[in-house]
């Protein structure tokens, strides 16, 4: 059992004003592979390591298994960890390198070959274990450390954007091998990244954090479909969900909220509250788009049309305010063309604009 429980974690660094981790609470249950998302200088590394014990928080307490790991040093914490750069040692061979560890703790010869032959068999290694670790590619070192780093099965693998050093095609098949690897191994896992596909792609759970904070800790639907604030919903998909300005109001015993000229029912949860300003959430492809006039639609006007593969994103205007739409590729919209636009009604997610946090989902 390797639960890993960060308890009202406090971590500020010599000279600064702002905690780089600011009480920070986080289970991660047993083989499940957690995702630390966030920008840059969010406090997602401090946090990692402070896990792995190469940093001390100054309150809280970390647990691994059950056990308070909160002052121990990285050796006695039974994890292994796996950076950015490669850190491999160039002058020795692969097979040395995975071994490296094992020999650290005096592991019988035998049974170090066999570990090692089954990590380089998992990581596609086999043909490369007799050769300086110079002369491989870069994705092939990265797959050195995280072989050096499993063989020593450990309770916990921590990873810092282990992928940002590798070409986009690289990094995406080494990223479903990741994936893969982790799902066998059955390691609880945390991984860091700022890469929103790579966190969507790769965690059971996402924890999102901004301002050394988590903001919100869920499956990768539920920080996608379901933000907690309009930053998340901006921070994560490609594109960005669209957040409309629109204004509660209440009429004839009926609640709607007015985006331009265009009336959506309001959820109930908004019903209930003051006429006011709303941000009305709503994904690029779960609107969908019509040349001809319909009811109840948003009229629009086409500004820009992107094909982006298997879609056209289009960006339109309504009112004065922007919508980015995916249509199919045969959409036969042209740019400056009239558009009519409907959200799907149960795909819209309401905001306060004054604290940007998620109101209602309808
Ligand atoms: P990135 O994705 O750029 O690595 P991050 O989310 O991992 O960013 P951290 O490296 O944890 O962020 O940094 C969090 C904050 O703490 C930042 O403001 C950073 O400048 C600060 N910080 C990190 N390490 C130190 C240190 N050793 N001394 C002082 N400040 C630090």
């Amino acid at each position: 059992m390797a639960e890993i429980n960060i308890q009202n974690i406090v971590k500020t660094f010599v000279g600064s004003k702002q905690p780089a981790v600011n009480n920070v609470d986080l289970t991660v249950a047993d083989t499940e592979f957690m995702v630390l998302l966030g920008p840059s200088g969010c406090g997602k590394t401090t946090l990692l390591r402070m896990i792995a014990g190469l940093e001390y928080p100054d309150s809280g307490n970390i647990l691994i298994g059950n056990r308070d790991v909160t002052d121990l040093p990285p050796r006695n914490r039974d994890i292994a960890m796996v950076f950015q750069s490669y850190a491999v040692f160039p002058h020795m061979k692969v097979r040395d390198n995975i071994a490296f560890g094992l020999r650290m703790h005096h592991t019988p010869k035998s049974e170090i070959s066999h570990k090692v032959e089954h990590a380089a068999d998992l990581l596609q290694l086999t043909p490369y274990l007799d050769r300086f670790s110079a002369q491989l590619s870069g994705g092939q070192r990265q797959r050195v450390a995280v072989a050096r780093a499993i063989v020593m099965e450990p309770s916990v693998l921590l990873m810092d954007e282990p992928l940002s050093n590798l070409d986009a095609l690289l990094r995406l098949n080494f990223r479903s091998e990741l994936k893969k690897l982790v799902q066998e191994i059955k390691t609880t896992t945390i991984y860091v990244t700022h890469d929103q596909v790579e966190a969507l792609s790769l965690g059971d759970r996402i924890a999102v954090m901004r301002d050394g904070e988590i903001i919100q800790c869920g499956t990768p639907m539920e920080v996608y479909n379901d933000p907690a604030t309009e930053f998340i919903g901006s921070f994560i998909g490609n594109p960005p969900m669209n957040f409309l300005r629109g204004q509660l109001r209440h009429e004839n015993g009926r609640a709607h909220v007015a985006v331009g000229e265009h009336l959506l029912n309001a959820p109930a949860a908004l019903a209930a509250g003051p006429d006011g300003d709303v941000l009305v959430g709503i994904r690029a492809e779960n609107i969908q788009a019509g040349l001809q006039p319909i009811a109840d639609a948003l009229a629009a006007r086409a500004e820009v049309i992107e094909p982006v593969g298997a879609n056209l994103l289009v960006t339109a205007v309504v009112g004065d305010q922007r919508v980015k739409v995916l249509t199919r590729t045969d959409f036969p919209i042209e740019t400056n063309g009239a558009l009519w636009l409907q959200p799907e009604w149960d795909k819209l997610r309401w905001f306060d604009p004054a604290t940007h946090r998620e109101i209602a989902a309808t």
